[in-house]
């Protein structure tokens, strides 16, 4: 194994932008990937129809942090996406985040002001002061008819839980709107990156100070790895430790399983996402690639996203049980010594992606702030 001052394990959004800051302060970076490739759940390619598409479902990136979009544009150029999602509810398709468009469709309603639509609401919703699980927030912001028909099952399907064993932070991800907008996102910046997220780590990663092991599993390696100033660890932190304080108590974490199949048509769906929301479909949602970017193909490429157990963690799933296995093994990741936890995984935490651009620049900045300031001396 190589020397290198800087270690860091998984090559994701924080392993990249980690090492491309220490690679900037003239430090040698070795990553450590066990995939065969870069980019983490962000790694797309360009399949057989001629369709890029992400291996591990899409990714939208929306940012109201100028720093995080100002980074991000050093290492591609980006095109405005606005992302909308519609679900098919009750045979019809509907936007969500709700709004006017949804409740006039599903209700019968004609709604067509603010004022209107804050009514309806109010007569619809349960106000609950701050919520304590994620029914309680979904019943706080829409009522008991829309929490049936586009979150309970959803929310599922997608945890296998339901609403209310999980932290209400899940379901306020989503919000409501009392106005026709039907961006999924509200962010000042929501782009795509030109030629794919797998480009973007190209850009991000392209510096002579670093070296990338593809196929090559840490724990493998692991007594080969030393000599190091700080290592990086993005992978999940119950691995690291070998799962010692989960013996009685797993962590747990929801894997997707994706099917993909061609349809030799122009376009299968009106919109790149489509929520599944009911119990019918086994599925939560069903991504059509060609969208993203306005792609031209003879062929479309679909893929249904099944939520599972089993496979790659993807997601940490937040609840106080959860919670509590994770600080026991946050205890341990503390007491290390130049031993990072970064990222989704490691700090078992649901984010989104410019959080997790964000995190990483701000562990950066915050271990070697004083070496940036005596470099500008
Ligand atoms: N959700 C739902 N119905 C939907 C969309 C989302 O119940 O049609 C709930 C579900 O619990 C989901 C959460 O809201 O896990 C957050 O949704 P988001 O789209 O942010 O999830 P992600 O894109 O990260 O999978």
């Amino acid at each position: 194994m190589k020397n290198a001052d800087i270690v860091i394990i998984g090559a994701g959004i924080s392993g990249a932008v980690l090492a491309e800051r220490y690679a900037q302060l003239g430090k040698k970076v070795l990553i450590i990937e066990k995939r065969d490739h870069i980019a983490g759940n962000c790694y797309d390619y360009i399949d057989e129809n001629g369709i890029l598409v992400s291996k591990y479902g899409a990714h939208l990136f929306h940012t109201n942090e100028e720093d995080v979009w100002e980074y991000v544009n050093q290492f591609a150029n980006w095109y405005p996406w606005e992302h909308k999602v519609i679900a098919q509810v009750d045979g019809q398709l509907v936007p969500i985040p709700v709004n006017i468009t949804t409740v006039n469709k599903l209700f019968g309603t004609n709604i067509t002001t603010e004022p209107e639509m804050k009514n309806w609401l109010d007569e619809n919703r349960l106000p609950i002061d701050a919520p304590k699980d994620g029914r309680e927030a979904a019943l706080n912001k829409v009522g008991q008819v829309l929490y049936e028909k586009m979150f309970r099952h959803y929310t599922k399907k997608q945890w296998d839980k339901y609403p209310e064993e999980l932290d209400a932070s899940v379901l306020d991800r989503i919000p409501v709107r009392t106005n026709y907008d039907d961006r999924y996102f509200s962010d000042k910046h929501q782009a795509l990156p030109v030629g794919g997220y797998t480009k973007l780590f190209e850009g991000i990663l392209n510096h002579p100070n670093i070296e990338v092991l593809l196929n090559t599993d840490y724990f493998d390696v692991k007594d080969e790895v030393t000599g190091y100033d700080k290592l990086f660890y993005t992978g999940p932190v119950d691995r690291y430790f070998e799962f010692k304080h989960s013996l009685t108590e797993k962590l747990e974490y929801r894997s997707i399983n994706f099917v993909s199949e061609t349809v030799d048509a122009e376009f299968y769906q009106e919109n790149s996402v489509v929520n599944y929301p009911g119990e019918e479909v086994g599925f939560t949602r069903i991504i059509e690639y060609k969208h993203f970017g306005g792609q031209k193909s003879d062929k479309t490429t679909i893929v249904k996203e099944y939520t599972t157990d089993v496979g790659d963690p993807y997601y940490p799933v937040p609840n106080p049980k959860n919670q509590h296995i994770y600080e026991k093994y946050k205890a341990e990741a503390d007491a290390l010594i130049d031993v990072y936890f970064v990222g989704r995984l490691a700090n078992y935490k649901y984010f989104n992606m410019d959080q997790a651009f964000k995190n990483a620049l701000e562990l950066f900045y915050s271990l070697e702030n004083e070496v940036i300031a005596g470099q500008s001396k």
